[in-house]
């Protein structure tokens, strides 16, 4: 696979702090940003780079030379005139290979650049987008994908008051296989943009547009304080720690009792409330180690009471109750089924026995096989004696809360590592255990210290 970066960019909007140092090259903590970008890309194997330069071009070309530096090979094409981020690879497409990664070139990243394609090439897709929650959906452009990762529409920020849509952002990196964009040119307006044209036209086409959710590091260093943002980011460690090279741990999180009220079974957005902290608790998680993860039982499915589209609508709402408060989940995994059939209205396909219903484990092993985590040091917050149970089997540290069933379900025998009377203090145990760690870390490290001096 080629990659195709768009170096192009003018940096307008950090003229103050860079002069006419072409965004490419603006530096972070001492390096330029295309020269991270160019690590990442030799690090997951890649070799063939295209690179679209505009204005400060020759720069560009002095400062990567043939690519020998990193040990790739570095082509790259010079626009006459800006012609919009589409625009610039449509004039290329000669230079392009079948199947290309397209970047933009303001952007820092840590992503398994070979898990994407694998999974772009496991759906045949014809185009993939990386799409990530993050903490500021009201302003980002949205992506609505259906329960099988197609992409179904696009919603471009400023978006409709009063509309739950899902925190899927859509992160400016791209898998396309290069006749997708075929015939494309003659229908577009004058600079086109990829998430405003060139993907709603594919949608229209029908075109498999698929949306690879990814809980990794890729964020944009466009203004003064994202490049900020992004060197504090790069230096504290946190790009890549959450790369999916690397095995992180998770909270698990129950759904129902847990991070929302569990008013009986939830059919409808409207019925979905966060308990009190929620959104503060996670948006603590997302600042720290870990990966969250949400695993609920959803029998409402097999019962016929709601459907997988209505689930998504709920989980929508649960996703833009948190982005508006500064929180995301990595992933939400839900098993439709139940075991009991004999009720009108029901399923029958989905009333069978599963190893996904809790304390089934099957979708704490997805999650552990999609987002590379590791058990040992992952914790599971619930409700009810199933989410404990089934944290047990996998060897996860487990938090009983007190709200929802509060555990009196007494389905199974088993027992809690913690007893939390809520989520934020289950959150409050495990961040505060991790720090005391580190503390007594940090006092045995000066000891031995001492001990050699
Ligand atoms: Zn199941």
């Amino acid at each position: 696979m080629q990659v195709v970066i768009l170096a192009g960019g003018l940096g307008t909007r950090l003229r103050a702090i860079t002069g006419d140092t072409p965004k490419s090259l603006v530096e972070i903590n001492g390096r330029a940003l295309l020269d991270y970008q160019l690590e990442q890309v030799a690090l997951a194997g890649l070799r063939n780079v295209l690179l679209l330069t505009g204005q400060g071009g020759n720069q560009i070309a002095e400062f990567c030379g043939d690519g020998t530096k990193w040990g790739l090979f570095i082509c790259r094409v010079q626009e006459a005139l800006p012609c919009g981020t589409a625009g610039a690879v449509l004039q290329a497409i000669d230079h392009l290979e079948s199947r290309f990664l397209l970047l933009y070139g303001d952007v820092i990243f840590d992503i398994d650049i070979p898990r994407m394609e694998a999974f772009h090439r496991a759906h045949s897709a014809d185009a993939t987008l990386l799409v990530h929650p993050n903490d500021h959906p009201h302003d980002s452009d949205l992506i609505e994908m259906d329960h099988e990762h197609r992409v179904r529409k696009l919603y471009v920020s400023p978006h409709p008051p009063c509309v739950s849509l899902p925190n899927l952002v859509n992160a400016g990196a791209y898998i396309i296989e290069r006749v997708a964009l075929a015939g494309l040119k003659s229908t577009l307006p004058p600079r086109p943009d990829f998430c405003r044209h060139i993907f709603p036209l594919l949608l229209a086409r029908g075109t498999r547009v698929m949306g690879y959710r990814s809980p990794e590091y890729i964020r944009d260093a466009g203004t003064p304080a994202r490049l900020e943002k992004v060197g504090s980011d790069l230096f504290s460690g946190c790009v890549s720690s959450r790369s999916l090279r690397n095995i992180t741990p998770a909270i698990f999180l129950d759904r129902d009792g847990t991070l929302i009220e569990g008013r009986g079974h939830i059919g409808r957005p409207e019925d979905v409330y966060l308990l009190p902290g929620t959104a503060d608790a996670i948006a603590r998680l997302n600042t720290s180690h870990y990966r969250t993860a949400v695993i609920t039982n959803q029998p409402v499915i097999a019962r016929g009471e709601c459907d997988e589209a209505m689930l998504h609508r709920i989980h929508n709402r649960l996703e833009s109750l948190l982005g508006a408060q500064g929180a995301y989940l990595d992933a939400i995994y839900a098993c439709p089924h139940h075991p009991d059939a004999g009720y009108p209205g029901e399923r029958i396909e989905l009333k069978i026995a599963c190893e996904c219903r809790k304390p089934g484990i099957a979708l704490i092993e997805q999650a552990q096989r999609e987002l590379h985590l590791d058990l040992a040091r992952s914790w599971f917050i619930g409700d009810s004696s199933a989410d404990i149970m089934a944290a047990q089997r996998v060897g996860v540290r487990s938090i009983l809360v007190q709200t929802g069933e509060a555990g009196r379900d007494g389905k199974w025998q088993c027992q809690p590592d913690i007893i939390c009377r809520s989520i934020v203090e289950a959150v409050d145990h495990i961040l505060n255990l991790d720090q005391s760690r580190s503390v007594l870390q940090t006092a045995e490290d000066v000891k031995q210290l001492a001990g050699t001096l």
